[in-house]
């Protein structure tokens, strides 16, 4: 396994729509297997293939807290199952140090391939609710920080930029 760069906000190649899977075949599994990585190192509870700049759907989610409930959903489709919202603060691998309040639905159902290459749904509530909707926009080339007033976004790019040229300098 091996632990991949995690592309961070600015950076465009967060805007690409990612692609279906057409295979669910070693490759796949081998990149499952490297986001797990990546993620757990970060550490971090969610990571689209977008964000380590790969362009194909796949997701993968972990909320416990001793990496024992990994999830991996494969062009997940999304349900929104209810009017009623959560508010969340939510952060993002791809926009380091900073959290912000989000408004969700809910519950929605995911219907998705697993690691496996079988199709399966599930309800998701709460935070993983919270958490796969976070996801999925990542592969929709959608950042949480797009919510977001054009001022804090604009606060938060420019402390990046600012972070990522001093990175360069280093
Ligand atoms: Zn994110």
């Amino acid at each position: 396994m091996a632990i991949l760069n995690i592309l961070e906000f600015p950076d465009p190649r967060l805007r690409t729509i990612a692609k279906p899977v057409t295979v669910v075949d070693d490759r796949i599994r081998q990149l499952v297997d490297d986001m797990f990585e990546t993620m757990y190192a970060a550490p971090g509870i969610g990571l689209a293939a977008t964000q380590v700049n790969v362009h194909e759907r796949v997701i993968v989610i972990d909320l416990s807290e001793d990496h024992s409930e990994p999830l991996v959903f494969i062009n997940p489709e999304l349900e929104v199952l209810t009017d009623e919202l959560d508010e969340m603060q939510e952060g993002c691998l791809s926009v380091p140090g900073f959290y912000e309040t989000v408004t969700r639905p809910d519950r929605v159902r995911v219907k998705a391939l697993g690691r496996d290459g079988e199709p399966f749904e599930m309800v998701c509530e709460g935070l993983l609710a919270v958490c796969i909707q976070h996801e999925c926009d990542h592969l929709n080339g959608k950042l949480f920080v797009d919510y977001l007033s054009n001022l804090k976004r604009d606060r938060i790019r420019k402390k990046l930029e600012k972070l990522h040229r001093a990175q360069a300098n280093a």
